[in-house]
């Protein structure tokens, strides 16, 4: 069977690299690991997929601002990729497909129903309605390159487990990275690009909970508070993000710990110490809690420790809080009785709470992969291989991923896009028809 373009995956990258190719004139193929499309958009945003972003699509430059939530080892090559399908442009993508959107908070972007697989169904819709040929169940195993007439022979693992093979002109990789690994990730990808010389940035699971080295983990397990979260690598503060903090049995979740993963994750593969900080009173400086909290124990002297924090931290805190105090065995010691060396303590732990991260959760419950094919053999823009002309890849399989918040598929898109029409504007130069 021979298409013009075959694309490899019918993920977020690949779905839209298809719908754009096809609209392009293009005779396009998707083959697919799955017996269904999307399985992992299925699982994004607890279900009801958080397709992009909004909040960077009103500067001067919103490219720039889009660009700057994505990370990588080129940081600036997503930029040639986002200003072809930004987020406004995405947004039309889907309004033309017949899919409308709702904003919830934070400028994150859903389908109006709230429910991903809305998202999976109209792009089952539009390749229908294109008549792309989508072959379910289809691995790829092996892909060979020639320099003749057809230019690629791709061969597939079929439900039947029989052999198919395909041949195509134009070959697009978008197999998605290493996370969700029920969705079908499991790194093919990499493996097939690497037998075609590419090379693969280490990779590493982000926007991922992180596991914590403390003893009263179990105690505080349940816990969720808003607050401010600081990553520190080898004691230094990189980065700062605020909202939702969750304590868990094995550490810290919620959105600021999972915008802070990544540069956890990429430390402690290099060996670094890294840590999280927590900072319960963000709204104060320092000094603002030491004089809020003398004024506080000196009003109600009378009181408990443990009753003095009532309406200033969550319940389930104080007896952490007292234990990290060492008065935990004195359950009627007064406010007025309070040592100086336990009122640093509690100042201390108020502002800067500091965990040692020992982990991350892995894989299985990381959102995206950080790494993947190094973006330095890839021509800015088109996504073209310089290595194997004619190569293509889209989405999470690059060395590029986002922030939390709707940007990894806002990535997926626009990398679909952008290789599916660079691949028609390789056409017209070469002049081969479509
Ligand atoms: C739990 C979870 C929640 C998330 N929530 C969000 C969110 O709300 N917002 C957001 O922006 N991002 C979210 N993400 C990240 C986002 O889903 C991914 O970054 C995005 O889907 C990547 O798209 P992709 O097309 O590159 O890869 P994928 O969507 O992973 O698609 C790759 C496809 O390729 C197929 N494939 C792989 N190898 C082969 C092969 N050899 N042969 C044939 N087919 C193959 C796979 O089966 C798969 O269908 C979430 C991720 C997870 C795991």
């Amino acid at each position: 069977m021979h298409h013009t373009l075959l694309i490899i995956g019918a993920g977020a990258s690949g779905l839209m690299a298809a719908v754009t190719a096809k609209d392009l004139g293009i005779d396009t193929a998707i083959l697919e690991g799955n017996d269904r499309i999307g399985k992992k958009i299925l699982v994004t945003g607890d279900g009801r997929c958080n397709l992009t972003n909004t909040s960077t699509a009103s500067g001067t430059d919103e490219t720039a601002a889009l660009s700057a939530k994505f990370h990588g080892n080129r940081p600036g090559f997503p930029v040639k990729v986002l200003e072809q399908l930004g987020v406004r442009e995405t947004m039309d993508f889907f309004y033309s497909l017949g899919l409308p959107l709702t904003h919830l908070k934070e400028g994150m972007m859903y389908p109006r129903s709230l429910q991903a697989a809305s998202v999976t169904d109209i792009f089952e819709l539009a390749m229908e309605e294109r008549e792309v040929p989508v072959y379910l169940q289809h691995k790829v195993v092996e892909i060979a390159v020639s320099d003749g007439h057809p230019r690629f022979t791709v061969r597939c693992h079929t439900e039947a487990e029989e052999q198919a093979v395909f041949t195509c002109d134009f070959l697009l990789i978008a197999t998605g990275g290493l996370t969700a690994p029920h969705t079908g990730a499991d790194g093919s990808g990499y493996t097939m690009a690497e037998r075609l010389g590419h090379t693969v940035v280490d990779t590493v699971p982000a926007i991922v909970q992180l596991k914590v080295q403390y003893p009263h983990l179990k105690a505080l397990s349940g816990i969720k508070l808003q607050g401010r979260a600081h990553i520190l690598i080898n004691g230094e503060i990189v980065r700062s993000e605020s909202g939702e903090i969750q304590f868990t049995e094995y550490g810290l979740s919620g959105p600021p710990i999972l915008q802070l993963s990544r540069e956890a994750s990429v430390h402690l593969g290099r060996g670094d110490a890294v840590s999280v900080a927590v900072d319960l009173m963000p709204g104060r400086t320092e000094e603002e809690v030491v004089d809020f909290l003398d004024m506080h124990w000196g009003i109600f002297g009378h009181r408990t420790v443990a009753d003095s924090f009532i309406g200033i931290l969550h319940k389930k805190l104080t007896p952490v809080l007292l234990k990290e105090a060492g008065i935990d065995k004195q359950p009627n010691l007064l406010c007025q009785d309070l040592s100086w060396r336990a009122k640093a303590i509690f100042y201390r732990i108020l502002k800067h709470w500091e965990f040692k991260v020992t982990d991350t959760n892995g894989y299985a419950h990381a959102q995206t992969t950080a790494g993947g094919i190094d973006t330095a053999e890839l021509a800015d823009g088109t996504l073209e291989s310089k290595l194997v002309p004619g190569l293509y890849f889209a989405g999470e399989v690059m060395d590029v991923d986002g922030d939390f918040g709707g940007y990894n598929l806002q990535w997926a898109w626009s990398s679909g896009y952008a290789a599916a029409k660079a691949v028609a504007e390789s056409m017209k130069q070469k002049d081969v028809s479509i």
